[in-house]
């Protein structure tokens, strides 16, 4: 069995970026989101184990402590982070896993697996990104002004991704993001480990192997 690969995948707020990857989710078996935790309150239409593991901060601190996480960090106030054990054990079965993590934490992925795809994705101007943060009804006007600064900072580390993906057109950018999955699968070194029955029947040139 061959390990899957880790995808990275980092936006400002109002991007695009969950539901984009929602819908690749649809289109492409042997890929699944890695849930993160978190300490930031639920919103509604969340769900505990769903959209995050909601946790209090002495949980998420007990979990820095033991070494549970792959990733973690600081934003906007909040702790988020990735658990070690559930990716570990996603990409030993040949699972794909996608991060949707900050820049932080794909700087860290970054560090401990060379190989991990990143892709930022970017609206496609800020006035879009605006209309699209004012379009939650669960903001109110400080939070919005709040994440929009956020959103630029967040923005300011596009260049240490592989891939950005421009969301403009939400057909365009899916099929850019599922091009880029479908690519890494088509790797050399994928292939090999995946593949080395098939190979090894292909090259040997006998047409009585299946
Ligand atoms: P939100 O609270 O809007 O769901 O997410 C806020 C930010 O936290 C987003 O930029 C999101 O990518 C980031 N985030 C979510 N989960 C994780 C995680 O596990 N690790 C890191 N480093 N960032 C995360």
């Amino acid at each position: 069995m061959s390990q899957g690969t880790l995808f990275i995948v980092s936006a400002p707020s109002g991007a695009g970026k969950t539901s984009l990857v929602r819908a690749l989710l649809e289109r492409l078996d042997g890929l699944q989101v890695s849930v993160s935790h978190t300490t930031r309150a639920m919103r509604p239409g969340e769900l505990d184990g769903v959209n995050y593991h909601f946790v209090e901060v002495s949980s998420f601190e007990a979990m820095i402590e033991r070494g549970d996480f792959f990733e973690h960090a600081r934003v906007f106030d909040n702790y988020y982070g990735t658990s070690r054990p559930a990716v570990q054990a996603l990409l030993a079965a040949g699972t794909d896993v996608i991060l949707e993590i900050d820049w932080q934490g794909a700087r860290q992925v970054r560090e401990q697996v060379a190989e991990a795809e990143s892709v930022f994705i970017l609206p496609p101007s800020l006035a879009t990104l605006r209309k699209r943060l004012s379009a939650r009804a669960t903001d109110d006007d400080a939070v919005i002004e709040r994440r929009m600064g956020d959103a630029v900072s967040e923005m300011s580390h596009y260049d240490e991704y592989d891939h950005v993906i421009i969301n403009d057109d939400f057909t365009t950018a899916l099929g850019d993001l599922e091009a880029l999955v479908r690519a890494a699968r088509s790797q050399l070194a994928r292939v090999r480990e995946a593949q080395a029955p098939l190979l090894q029947a292909l090259l040997s040139g006998d047409e009585g192997v299946e």
